[in-house]
């Protein structure tokens, strides 16, 4: 799932295609409604485009509408102006359309829990192998590592993600694990 509607779903929010009508064809993407909360997306654009473009194009609703909910709730402040708020929702929904890998000091690039996914198909297309991964969690600015190398995890590309979904006796966390990173050695 892409990372717009798996944080929709984890904010509760429902996402639906929804006829704006014609007037507006081409210019409301979708709609937030806070009152359910719900994403409406509009259905004649999405049906318009290609399918590549359509699967963008709802992400990137998804993702802008998102923004919005997030302000509802005060997760993060209102601005100001409008034209303020609305350039913000677009920035946050382009940076869920790529997954943002974290540097360690040591050069070690550690991928979010909802990237996991993204990034094993990219070393899969770079017909990297995966020979393991490590736990990152960053605890008060300290950087805590669970090594998987002595835990018999059946690390092979195809199992990977579930070895990652499957991480739990190792941390006794319970997913989804969104405070813990992963480091792939390939
Ligand atoms: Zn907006």
């Amino acid at each position: 799932m892409d990372r717009a509607s798996q944080l929709a779903r984890e904010y509760g929010i429902a996402v639906r295609f929804s006829d704006f009508g014609a007037w507006s064809e081409g210019e409301l993407r979708a709609e937030y409604d806070p009152a359910v909360p719900e994403i409406r997306i509009n259905r004649r654009v999405a049906d318009s485009l290609s399918a590549a473009e359509r699967e963008r194009f709802i992400q990137y609703a998804i993702g802008h509408e998102l923004y919005h909910h997030r302000e509802q709730i005060g997760e993060i402040p209102a601005l100001e102006r409008r034209s303020e708020r609305e350039s913000a929702a677009d920035r946050y929904a382009e940076s869920l359309l790529k997954p943002e890998p974290r540097i360690l000091d040591n050069g070690e690039v550690c991928w979010k829990y909802i990237d996991v996914e993204e990034a094993l198909h990219r070393f899969a297309a770079e017909r990297q192998i995966i020979l393991g991964f490590d736990v990152v969690e960053f605890v008060n600015g300290k950087v805590r590592i669970w090594g998987t190398s002595d835990h018999n995890l059946e690390i092979e590309s195809k199992s990977s993600l579930q070895d990652v979904k499957r991480i739990q006796h190792l941390t006794g966390l319970e997913p989804p694990y969104d405070d813990l990173w992963f480091i792939f050695v390939t």
